[in-house]
């Protein structure tokens, strides 16, 4: 049996996940996906002149606990100490809550939980554990480098879901349900919703409502009609992406086993194909659609303008620090 990570395709030149929404001198980062420590400080967004990357960091928004969209979220934390932060507030990190229950066991029988006093912590409780496991680094800092507690470097939230959603981790993760506001500030509105991602819960989806306009994330999900209705008229829609083909080929030639039929449908019923992309744009109504976390990362840009197919709107293929603008340009 072969465990496929979608977003393990072969393409070195791509990072993981994470986009930043820029608003003037600041900006908020949705995941942090592997390397966006890194990319951040490439990217030099916000400001001016010669700085180190981390400056105009406002807020992290993380729409689902998934390593492959918070594996550098503490990178940033502990390198953040030496690139430019604490700024005069500390960073909001926003995230899902505890799970509440674990997953149903879909493999073999006997799996023992990890943490079990905790197993399905949040994204407040994460925080905590990281810190307590990087202690030795911490405590070295804090008493021989005269560095500022991690207080003033973050902030952390985990999102409460309205309860007459109805919610729940095993039975109804995803509900028909309204947007609801998780952080305003002087710059951005941010709202989330409840998508589809399988096992996956709490898995949200984030639009940014700014002065000059939307944007709006799908997260990881299947199609979802809360996240058509999170994303109506938005300006740019960022949405996730497979490619069925690629899904099917990594299991060789049809006919395929039962086992085999049963793993392709776990990773598509996970995520939005190529097919089903512009469709879902068109309903939304979004000006431009971005498509990001591509999967598998090496396709050939013609195989993904082929989500154009149903949306009348702008489709562009994301690619690593590239910069699409909304609103009057200042600069
Ligand atoms: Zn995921
Ligand atoms: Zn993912």
């Amino acid at each position: 049996m072969t465990w496929i990570d979608p977003h393990n395709g072969s393409d070195r030149a791509r990072h993981g996940i994470a986009t930043a929404v820029v608003v003037g001198d600041a900006f908020y980062l949705v995941d942090c996906g592997m390397g966006v420590a890194h990319q951040l400080r490439m990217a030099q967004l916000g400001q001016s002149g010669d700085f180190h990357g981390y400056e105009g960091l406002r807020d992290i928004f993380l729409t689902h606990l998934h390593s492959d969209h918070t594996m550098d979220y503490f990178n940033i934390v502990l390198s953040g100490w030496y690139h430019g932060l604490p700024g005069p507030e500390p960073v909001g990190v926003y995230g899902p809550g505890d799970r509440g229950a674990l997953p149903a066991i879909t493999g073999p029988s006997d799996v023992a939980a990890v943490n079990p006093d905790n197993p399905t912590p949040g994204t407040v409780d994460m925080t905590t554990y990281l810190t307590q496991a990087f202690a030795t680094d911490i405590n070295d800092r804090l008493r021989d480098s005269g560095k500022p507690s991690l207080d003033h470097l973050i902030r952390t939230h985990d999102i409460d879901i309205p309860a007459q959603v109805g919610a729940r981790a095993n039975d109804n993760q995803f509900p028909d349900m309204d947007p609801f506001v998780i952080m305003e500030d002087d710059r951005v509105k941010v709202s989330a919703t409840l998508v589809d991602h399988g096992a996956v819960y709490p898995a949200f989806a984030f639009r940014f409502d700014t002065d000059d306009g939307s944007i709006t994330f799908s997260g990881d999900t299947a199609p979802s009609p809360n996240l058509v209705r999170l994303a109506q008229e938005t300006d740019i829609l960022v949405h996730e992406v497979i490619d069925a083909d690629w899904v099917r080929a990594l299991y060789g030639e049809p006919p395929y086993s039962p086992e085999e039929e049963g793993f392709i449908e776990h990773l598509l019923h996970s995520h939005t194909t190529i097919e089903q992309v512009g469709p879902i744009a068109e309903q939304a109504g979004a000006k431009s659609l971005v498509l990001s976390h591509l999967a598998p990362g090496n396709n050939p840009r013609e195989r993904w303008l082929a989500a154009s197919a149903g949306f009348s709107g702008d489709l562009i293929v994301g690619e690593d620090l590239m910069q699409v603008g909304i609103g009057a340009r200042t600069s």
